[in-house]
């Protein structure tokens, strides 16, 4: 998963980006869910939110390491499929 840092300027232009519904506004900066977040894999070849992003404050979340295979597995598990 990917966290957003204090740099965060609370713009919004990530929320509506997200395809998992990861990101919402939090109390003092907009958060991730790191339950729902691919890291954008199953859906894009590049994480929206990241692209999106003006001020880019989204890394990796050294919490929540992840492989590419761990993300399908989140992506399907979401999906359904
Ligand atoms: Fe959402 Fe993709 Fe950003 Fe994760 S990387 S929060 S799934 S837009
Ligand atoms: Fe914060 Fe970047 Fe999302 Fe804007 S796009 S709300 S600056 S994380």
């Amino acid at each position: 998963a990917l966290f957003i840092t204090d740099e965060c300027i609370n713009c919004d232009v990530c929320e509506p980006a997200c395809p998992n519904e990861a990101i919402s506004e939090g109390d003092d900066i907009y958060v991730i869910d790191p339950d729902l977040c691919t890291e954008c894999v199953g859906h894009f070849d590049e994480p929206q939110c990241v692209v999106i992003c003006p001020v880019d404050c989204i890394p990796k979340d050294p919490d929540h390491v992840e492989t590419e295979s761990d993300l399908l597995a989140k992506y399907k598990r979401i999906t359904g499929q």
